[in-house]
């Protein structure tokens, strides 16, 4: 690829699914660069120790994790890639803005790691198609102690047993909703930690409604199997319908609140109990990361589990022609699926650039995505958000941690102040608008104010919450610098 030359495809993300559009995408002749913020590519799912320095830690590079070996065909086939010259690989670069002008997107870039910074001239990434592949994060929900330290989100505490082989307490309830908790008790049980509990707010026979979802995924099945030895072996209690209600401690955790609920998350008065623990991982789902895709002015719409997703049709086709999407920000669904969307996104842009791709290939994956669907679909209608979990959120719990907004001030803005939806709410007394910029409470502020309300959140209210025009911190300077685009920003 030659410096001039505009490359054929960008793709934001090097987690399952973008690692799969790029290696897709070259394999069939496009010329591709893939910018991920990370050092090493991965994402989320195969999340794992620095390679450059194995040798200190005390097990191999993967561990826990399902599916390696398609990870690291993905790894060395990128390899290849980059090597013949067919994929740019810009690690450690964060992307804070994508525009669309004379037909070309453009990506605003930073340095996420360390302090080099990158020369102003190779900021700003050109390509004619992009594949947006921005993954998820953590859904949490605000209870009474969640700010403590030593209260995580569950995700984060994968991420440490992932990236750092590093537990984070030493006794632990996991609690929330969905099939991660174990995968997150799993890992913990596994490297010494004593899990008290896991406390799944839902109960696994809702399942039984559905049981044709059930059986879309076998492996999925398998896994479940897996972690269920896995609990025998270290005696974790797997406990439904049962949540934490509280967490208490002086300077960091030190007692968490348990209790059994009925279907809609009412505690079962009696069912009370305390236990001595120093961490608490708690997941209520993920929700996929869309401050690009919103700053696009992408179709987006509420999903099954009521977060955020961008619309893609079914070539994965957003309802912007030179963009495409994949993996979660498309929807919850895990990393195969996310592989599957990635590999289809890439083919239909390789098909639309005029490289010969077989009709069979597009339609195989299709079939693959719905099958994973149908299970997605059945996995959040078994693990809802239980609609009367906010009886257990005091006037006192923080809700945005942040701005230190607490459950009480957003009550009163729409009670008192009439804030009919989560944007009303955070204009009144602030939630969201901190450093996290609702990242972390904004998911947990539409559901208290739906709560309140009564009336489900919208796509144009959560699509507020999620704008932020610059997707993460950048310096003046680096705005002082910006190279014009080649025409006037054109967003259609
Ligand atoms: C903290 C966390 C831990 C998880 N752990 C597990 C687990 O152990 N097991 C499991 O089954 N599922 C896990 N998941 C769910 C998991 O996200 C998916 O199933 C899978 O990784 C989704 O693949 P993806 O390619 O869509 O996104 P991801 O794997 O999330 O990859 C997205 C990539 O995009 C990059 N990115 C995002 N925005 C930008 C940007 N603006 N600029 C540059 N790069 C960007 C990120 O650095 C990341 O590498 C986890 C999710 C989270 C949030």
């Amino acid at each position: 690829m030659t410096a001039e030359r505009i490359p054929d495809l960008a793709v934001i993300g090097a987690g399952p699914a973008g690692l799969s559009a790029a290696d897709i995408a070259a394999e069939h002749g496009l010329d591709v660069v893939l910018v991920d913020a990370g050092s090493q590519t991965g994402g989320q799912f195969w999340r794992h120790p620095d390679e450059r320095h194995l040798a200190q830690f005390r097990a191999p590079e993967s561990t826990g994790h399902h599916h390696w070996k398609r990870y690291v065909d993905l790894r060395s086939r990128l390899a290849a890639a980059v090597q013949r010259g067919a994929v740019r690989h810009l690690s450690g670069r964060h992307v804070w803005r994508v525009d669309v002008a004379a037909d070309l997107v453009h990506l605003r870039t930073t340095a996420s790691i360390g302090t080099d910074q990158v020369p102003a001239t190779e900021r700003t990434v050109t390509a004619r198609r992009l594949v947006l592949a921005t993954g998820a994060y953590d859904r949490q929900l605000p209870i009474p102690g969640w700010t403590l330290p030593g209260a995580m989100a569950a995700g984060g505490v994968q991420a440490l047993l992932k990236s750092n082989q590093v537990a984070a307490g030493r006794r632990a309830v996991v609690a929330g909703t969905g099939p991660f908790l174990m995968s997150v008790a799993a890992g913990l049980a596994e490297a010494g930690v004593e899990v008290l509990a896991i406390c799944e707010a839902n109960s696994y026979l809702r399942w039984a409604r559905t049981p044709l979802r059930a059986v879309q995924e076998p492996g999925k099945l398998f896994e479940g199997v897996e972690y269920a030895r896995t609990f025998l072996r270290h005696r974790v209690p797997l406990k439904m319908r049962t949540v934490v209600t509280a967490i208490r401690g002086t300077g960091r955790v030190q007692q968490v609140e348990i209790a059994a609920v009925d279907g809609r998350g009412r505690v079962r008065p009696g069912t009370e109990r305390t236990v001595e623990a120093d961490l608490v991982a708690l997941g209520w789902g993920f929700t996929p990361q869309l401050e690009l895709a919103i700053g696009l002015g992408l179709d987006t719409t509420v999903d099954v589990d009521d977060s955020l997703v961008v619309v893609a049709d079914d070539r994965q086709r957003t309802s912007h022609p030179l963009v495409y999407a994949a993996g979660e920000a498309t929807g919850i669904g895990g990393a195969v699926q996310s592989c599957a969307e990635g590999e289809l996104a890439a083919l239909a842009v390789a098909a639309e650039l005029g490289r010969t791709v077989e009709e069979a290939a597009l339609r195989r994956r299709r079939r693959r995505i719905d099958r994973g669907r149908r299970f997605a679909v059945g996995m959040h209608r078994a693990g809802p958000v239980p609609p009367e979990w906010s009886s257990w959120v005091t006037p006192t719990t923080t809700v945005c941690r942040c701005e230190e907004v607490t459950a009480g001030e957003v009550a009163a803005s729409v009670c008192d102040l009439g804030a009919d939806d989560a944007r009303d709410v955070r204009v009144t007394s602030r939630p969201g608008m901190g450093l996290c910029q609702g990242r972390v409470c904004g998911f947990g502020l539409a559901q208290l104010v739906t709560a309140h309300t009564g009336r489900p959140a919208t796509a144009a209210e959560l699509e507020s919450i999620a704008k932020r025009n610059i997707g993460v911190p950048i310096t003046l300077g680096e705005i002082a610098d910006l190279v014009p685009l080649t025409a006037e920003r054109a967003d259609s």
